[in-house]
């Protein structure tokens, strides 16, 4: 890998950050806060939340067996998404290289802030090269995206095709591990002392079932957690969702039993599917969904929105010609859809 100071933009490495109230004073025993502006009356939401949610990552470092150091915590995982660019490319000059078929945030954020985005496309069967991906960057190369279990295809990657992806290429590896807990394939987070490069983005979405609170989560070196800390917004993360989440961390065991019974609906559910006239495939599947080829994806699709049930029309995307991506529900939601589909005259 390049030198950190290397691969961020000049811009950001020159960068003296906004030094909010709560950043200037963190002492705990302190009683009377005339600091920040705050209203004094309307507790507890009249004051502003901890910027750096100290006590979130105290309780989330030892479930993800990472330092709190190591942990960054934004608006989505789509937050830390786009920081990465903020931090790392300078508009119009640098580029990233992506698999494809993969999560569109990737690209949406690349041409916000004007990067350029090569895809490389992967096989048949949905499985990556570092070979091509390393073929496919240049000097201008800031970062390359993994998604593993990979959305909309569902599969994981050959893990030594991702070690030789973060040993060879010289700048930042980022590895979305959205869908991890649903895979048996062991995370990268252990490895994170082994790759400098190494970013793994993991999210409250998913398994934790908080969507709408709106939490991810990026571990990585000390170094690059600073670089993200001192471009994100202030006050990043809500009080709200801050709560919300550590509540959730205390009783994460129920996260352990979600996803145990949505792993069994999924093998039921595909069972019965490949059963379906309609269903010509089913991918291999290590996330919450699965990719399936159809007869004729749109008019499928059409079919369901109008019994009401909707699935995900992935026939534009690349080697996905017919696909649908389906997400397993609770089990009469996932009955109502095969009973829907058991009906569909083609
Ligand atoms: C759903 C998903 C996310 C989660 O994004 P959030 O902003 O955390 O809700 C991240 N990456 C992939 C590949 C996803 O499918």
């Amino acid at each position: 890998m390049k030198d950190l100071k290397e691969l961020i933009r000049p811009n950001i490495r020159a960068l003296k950050p906004y030094s909010s109230a709560r950043d200037e004073y963190n002492g705990a025993e302190a009683s009377v806060f005339l600091d920040a502006n705050e209203n004094p009356y309307n507790a507890p939401n009249n004051r502003y939340p901890d910027p750096m949610q100290r006590e979130l990552k105290n309780l989330l470092a030892p479930i993800k067996k990472v330092k709190p150091e190591n942990i960054f915590l934004g608006n989505g995982s789509d937050e830390a998404i786009d920081l990465v660019y903020r931090a790392f490319c300078c508009p119009g000059a640098d580029n990233v290289v992506a698999i494809d078929p993969t999560y569109g945030m990737y690209q949406v954020c690349a041409e916000v802030n004007d990067v350029e985005y090569r895809k490389v496309l992967l096989d048949e069967n949905f499985q990556l090269s570092a070979d091509k991906l390393l073929a496919a960057t240049d000097e201008h190369t800031k970062l390359v995206f993994i998604c593993s279990p990979n959305n909309p295809t569902g599969n994981s990657f050959c893990r030594a095709e991702i070690e030789k992806l973060l040993t060879s290429f010289q700048g930042l590896v980022i590895v979305d591990e959205a869908y991890s807990d649903f895979s048996d394939a062991p995370s990268f987070l252990s490895d994170l002392d082994a790759y400098p490069n190494l970013i793994v983005l993991q999210t409250f979405s998913k398994a934790w079932g908080c969507a709408a609170i709106r939490l991810g989560m990026a571990f990585a070196s000390k170094e690059i957690i600073e670089v993200f800390s001192k471009i994100k917004y202030p006050y990043n993360v809500n009080l709200l969702t801050q709560k919300e989440a550590t509540a959730m961390l205390r009783r994460h065991y129920e996260v352990d039993r979600w996803v145990k019974s949505l792993m069994e609906e999924r093998s039921r559910l595909i069972d019965e599917f490949m059963a379906l006239p309609c269903c010509e495939k089913i991918y291999p599947t290590d996330a919450n969904f699965f990719l399936t080829k159809v007869t004729d994806a749109k008019a499928i699709y059409d079919y369901l929105v109008s019994r009401g049930i909707i699935v995900r029309n992935r026939t534009t995307v690349a080697l996905c010609r017919d696909c649908l991506r389906i997400t397993v529900g609770t089990r009469p939601e996932n009955d109502a859809l095969l009973d829907a589909l058991r009906n569909y005259v083609g």
